[in-house]
């Protein structure tokens, strides 16, 4: 249920039902207990293509439901046909180019496929390999894999893609972006040439068209609209900021009252502990929500924000999973994330179903770089409050907190959007006065 939020509902118009798409039982019931009733468009409409067999090229991004609609009908196939023998062979690839999208991907596997008694797992670079060659000696059905890693595995003979009946490219556009374009070519080459082939695209430029036409034979085409509309309703801003002064800046702006509850992305668990300590001492209630707390406290921490008798919860991207609260006006985001993708799951937490949201977002000078990405993807600029109480001194080493020297009555702190860029004395003098 909680992964839902993630979906605009506005995705969710279609009046047919999963039991229509003639899924299986066993899978109906899964996704059932996901919370999933209807089907998005994209399910409905590759959902039978890919049932029969037929290739797919799919225009789709992250965030229409794109996972269920290649993965159901993947694990409805290979659960028709289980091979004889005992030991398990790779029958379905899927090749994405992020470790957290893989993890996604497995997770959607493993929960839609959890009455199917197929196997799956995940393989993808920057960790041990060795509890991926020991997942993989047991033996799996569909494995989710990044490329570089899964050639490695290949390479030294862990991984062989000779048995594999059904091959998913997701985001190419991205593996394209990333220069991931050659290791899929290797992979190409091995997969057997009898196969049915999917491919996911957001864009398609015609290096990607070319791209799908040596992977997919004949194949059906299916495309939606961008996610990226879930974003559009989102009031997204940006502040630069330096480091050492984003605690200050955050308590800056929760002076507003009218901020009733506040959603805080950190990147580290610590990060999100030190926050709310700063937080708890400019007496604002918080709570730290993240791996390291027991279940229960989290649990805790999260009915607390939903009540608002804790009006401010930080939390880290994983713990961030399960979190579904209504009438969430504002999200914070205390550090840019690296990955693109997460900045809109972290915003889509707001502005759901037609509600307002804000977004606000600290860079600093060494995030940059991420908020390019983020606004490649989101194909949009985000609007700066450059008037603030702590304006980024780029290209100098932040050692201490840097305080503004001068008068630090801000008033009403939080500029309004209209405001943004209107020049206002008081900051600009201090700033200048540096
Ligand atoms: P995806 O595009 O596959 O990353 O899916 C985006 C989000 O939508 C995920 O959090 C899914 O759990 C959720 N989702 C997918 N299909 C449905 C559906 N039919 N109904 C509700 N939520 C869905």
């Amino acid at each position: 249920m909680a992964k839902k939020i993630e979906l605009n509902n506005s995705l969710l118009k279609s009046n047919i039902q999963f039991q229509s798409l003639k899924i299986i039982e066993p899978i109906l019931q899964a996704i059932e207990e996901e919370g999933y009733t209807i089907p998005t468009p994209i399910q409905e409409q590759a959902i039978p293509i890919v049932l029969q067999g037929i290739d797919l090229l799919g225009c789709a991004q992250t965030g229409t439901g794109k996972t269920a609609a290649f993965a159901v009908p993947i694990l409805q196939i290979l659960s028709a046909n289980k091979p004889y023998g005992r030991t398990r062979k790779i029958r379905s690839l899927i090749v994405t180019p992020t470790r957290e999208l893989a993890i996604q991907i497995e997770e959607s596997f493993k929960a839609y496929g959890r009455y199917t008694g197929l196997t799956t797992t995940v393989v993808f670079g920057g960790v041990n390999q060795n509890p991926q060659t020991s997942a993989l000696r047991s033996g799996v059905d569909i494995l989710i894999a990044t490329p570089g890693r899964l050639l490695d595995l290949i390479n030294q003979g862990f991984i062989s893609l000779r048995d594999v009946e059904i091959f998913v490219l997701d985001e190419a556009d991205r593996m394209l972006d990333m220069g991931f374009i050659h290791d899929v070519k290797k992979m190409l080459s091995m997969l057997p040439k009898r196969r049915q082939s999917l491919f996911f695209s957001a864009t398609m430029p015609p290096e990607i068209v070319k791209l799908a036409g040596t992977i997919l034979h004949n194949p059906s085409q299916v495309s939606v609209t961008p996610v990226s509309s879930t974003v559009d309703i989102i009031q997204q801003y940006i502040y630069y900021v330096d480091k050492g002064n984003k605690n200050s800046l955050l308590v800056e702006i929760l002076k507003d009252k009218s901020i009733k509850t506040a959603l805080v992305f950190t990147r580290t668990k610590h990060g999100a502990d030190k926050v709310v300590k700063i937080l708890l001492k400019n007496d604002i209630k918080a709570e730290a929500i993240h791996g390291n707390k027991a279940q229960n406290a989290r649990q805790r921490a999260l009915t607390n924000f939903k009540e608002q008798t804790t009006r401010v919860l930080v939390a880290t991207d994983i713990a961030a999973r399960g979190i579904d609260v209504d009438d969430l006006e504002f999200v914070i985001n205390f550090e840019i994330p690296n990955i693109a993708e997460t900045y809109v799951h972290r915003i889509g937490r707001t502005g759901r179903a037609g509600a307002k949201g804000t977004a606000y977002s600290f860079c600093d000078a060494d995030e940059k770089a991420y908020l390019r990405d983020i606004e490649k993807l989101i194909n949009k600029k985000i609007p700066i409050i450059d008037k603030h109480p702590f304006p980024l001194i780029d290209n100098f080493p932040v050692k201490e907190p840097v305080q503004q020297r001068g008068k630090r009555d801000f008033g009403h702190s939080r500029p309004k959007p209209t405001e943004i860029n209107k020049p206002k004395k008081l900051f600009s003098k201090s700033r200048n006065s540096r």
